[in-house]
């Protein structure tokens, strides 16, 4: 077992990467896509059945956990992982991105931000500073520069003001961190849709220098074809040889898409939320399982997934359960969700290693295109 935190890139197919990412608490293989563990449970999943689909690391938030059940406390209780029963690697973001959309009567400037609690209406402040030791508190493997992200669309001016106070966070986020050898500080690049702006972001992480970097400010409403645009070149603009990981990010294409444009790491609370609300992702795109299509159906969601779901459960089962408002329909559909993302990656890191990336995502894009089986 490593002491240390470690990239190793292992081969590479036109863009697309994969490699190996070694911490003291396991390997993370890339492109990795990662659960996301809000409040500290992946919601309606054991954190076993979570390992069991596939996934080397989750996300937690740090800005509810911060006020729910606080960090202080996750940290006398033994840290993150002992606390949610997760013995492999976590990343936390910064609680910057989370305090934008969802605290009340906030204040920013150049110190941070204060802001009221959206659960209490208690009063808190997050800074590089605090966000570093909230952050440590968790037990984060992989910590994030605490940042500012405006929401698109935003002119210019607002963008590049934005990136350059959270380039200034960056580097008192390192300052911050400090020396803690087996636990990685990743930078954000910022700067909207704008190329000149990116560019600028990342040159100015790569003077401050991180274990990885983020490609932040995307999957904020700006569209598939814009955020496909930027990546294009950003990727591009950050060190070879560190991972990036691109945020908030996405539906199954928008993953595939950013995978061959470089991107190594993803997050998203899309498959668990979706498998909540009766949606499955399958090879074969989107299934509404609330549709009266299903109530007969005796086959599985998808005859070729070996998840729970799919092996011992029909269609009419799930549609039943979902219709009734039991809460196995939400297990089980989140449980097949995110087998599924871990299987879009799996596929992606085999065919990179073998130079087939682009035979990969064809055979992709065209099962979509079929649609879902007929019905019955
Ligand atoms: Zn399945």
């Amino acid at each position: 077992m490593t002491t240390a935190f470690s990239f190793e890139l292992a081969a590479a197919d036109g863009r697309a990467r994969t490699g190996l990412i070694r911490t003291p608490r396991g390997q993370i293989r890339t492109p990795a896509f990662m659960p996301v563990g809000t409040a500290a449970t992946v919601k309606a999943m054991m954190p076993e059945s979570v390992a069991a689909t596939g996934a080397d690391i989750l996300l937690g938030n740090t800005y509810h956990l911060m006020l729910r059940p606080g960090a202080e406390r996750v940290a006398r209780l033994g840290g993150l992982h002992r606390f949610m029963n997760w013995d492999k690697p976590i990343l936390t973001d910064s609680g910057g991105f989370q305090v934008m959309s969802l605290a009340e009567l906030r204040k920013l400037t150049e110190e941070g931000v204060t802001f009221r609690s959206h659960v209490d209406g208690s009063k808190h402040f997050l800074s590089p500073e605090t966000s570093m030791e909230i952050q440590r508190l968790l037990g984060s493997d992989i910590v994030m520069c605490f940042d500012e992200c405006p929401a698109l669309p935003a002119d210019d001016a607002r963008v590049a003001e934005s990136m350059r106070l959270s380039m200034r966070w960056a580097a008192r986020s390192r300052e911050a961190f400090g020396d803690r050898p087996g636990h990685a500080l990743f930078g954000i690049q910022q700067g909207g849709v704008t190329e000149e702006l990116r560019g600028e972001s990342a040159e100015a992480l790569k003077v401050i220098g991180f274990e990885g970097y983020a490609i932040g400010g995307l999957a904020v409403g700006e569209g598939q074809a814009a955020m496909f645009g930027v990546l294009d070149y950003a990727p591009g603009m950050l060190p070879e040889d560190k991972p990036r990981y691109l945020m908030g990010v996405g539906k199954p294409d928008d993953i595939v898409g950013a995978v061959k444009r470089g991107v190594d790491m993803m997050d998203c609370v899309l498959p668990s939320r979706s498998g909540r609300t009766g949606q499955a992702w399958t090879r074969r795109g989107q299934v509404n399982i609330k549709n009266a299509r299903h109530a007969d159906d005796p086959r599985p969601l998808d005859e070729h997934c070996t998840c729970p779901a799919c092996r011992n459960y029909s269609r009419a089962y799930l549609h039943h359960v979902f219709r009734a408002g039991e809460m196995i329909s939400g297990m089980l559909l989140t449980w097949h969700n995110l087998h599924y993302y871990q299987e879009i990656m799996q596929g992606m890191r085999e065919a990179i290693a073998q130079r087939g990336f682009a035979a990969w995502e064809d055979a992709f894009h065209a099962q979509r295109a079929e649609g879902d089986i007929p019905p019955l």
